[in-house]
């Protein structure tokens, strides 16, 4: 594995929001770019960090109420074999070519099948880690995913399988599950199913990262509550030992919590 800085191709992870969300090598990797394959979810102000590169919007998600970057139309569903074709043909070409993608590009970014197209061409690349969901959410409502004596792993899990089907296990003391806020009842029924106790603490946050996210408490069994509120909005439910308040913070319980972050007695810092 060879590490450079001069690789033709760099996956960025952008943050979970926020342009100032990026790391700094990750914006120094868009200021040298000619290129850069984005996702829908980066927030448009990243292309300040490179007013002349030519963007080419690639993402696949097409969440109702996120803010596109701009003329992106129409262009969210895009095949991955299209944007490994796309990357392979830019970094050919002689482009440094950023592949920008919403949090870290490791996780659930569908990073092996690009990597795998770009080896198959023999392009060297690098990747730039960044600020994945499940972390912003614990930001965002300061709840730390580990905790001293009782909660000594995380799992990041998606409930989604390739074939579309819901599942969901007990993996991990703290365990994030991605994708799953489109069906936040079945997940709270699966949760239950695996052994997780009824009265389990779950929090739900959607837009973690942007300054509209919003963050509710749960149990396992009432997750289902949830579903309106984060409707429509990329959503992460983080369960068990670290989704529980820290001990002296105000906690307001389910429906009734369900407030934008910016309003909660304790504001986001
Ligand atoms: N690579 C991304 C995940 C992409 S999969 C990362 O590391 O975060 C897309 C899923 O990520 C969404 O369905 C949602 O579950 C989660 N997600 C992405 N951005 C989010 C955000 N700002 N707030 C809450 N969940 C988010």
């Amino acid at each position: 594995m060879t590490l450079s800085v001069s690789a033709r191709v760099a996956f960025v992870g952008a943050g979970p929001g926020e342009a100032d969300l990026i790391t700094v090598r990750g914006a120094q990797r868009l200021q040298d770019a000619d290129v850069v394959l984005f996702d829908s979810l980066a927030d448009p102000a990243l292309r300040q960090l490179a007013p002349v590169a030519r963007w080419i919007d690639v993402g696949k998600r097409g969440f109702t109420g996120v803010a596109h970057a701009p003329r992106g139309g129409g262009r969210e569903n895009t095949g991955q074999d299209t944007i490994n074709a796309l990357l392979v043909k830019h970094a050919q070409s002689g482009a440094r070519v950023v592949r920008l993608k919403g949090g870290d590009p490791s996780v659930f970014g569908r990073l092996e099948e690009e990597l795998e197209a770009l080896a198959a061409a023999g392009i060297e690349c690098e990747v730039v880690p960044g600020i994945t969901a499940a972390l912003a959410a614990a930001a965002a409502t300061q709840r730390p995913l580990t905790r001293r004596g009782a909660g000594r792993s995380v799992a990041l899990t998606t409930a989604m399988t390739k074939s579309g089907d819901l599942v969901a296990g007990r993996h991990a003391d703290t365990e994030s599950f991605y994708m799953a806020g489109k069906q936040l009842a079945a997940l709270s029924r699966r949760l239950v199913a695996a052994g997780w106790p009824a009265d389990t603490p779950a929090v739900v946050v959607s837009r973690a990262g942007w300054p509209d996210q919003i963050a509710t408490d749960h149990d396992v069994a009432t997750l289902g509550d949830a579903t309106v509120l984060h409707s429509g909005r990329p959503t992460v439910v983080t369960v068990g030992v670290g989704a529980a308040a820290v001990r002296g913070e105000p906690t307001e319980k389910t429906a009734t919590a369900a407030m934008p972050q910016a309003e909660k007695a304790t504001p986001t810092p």
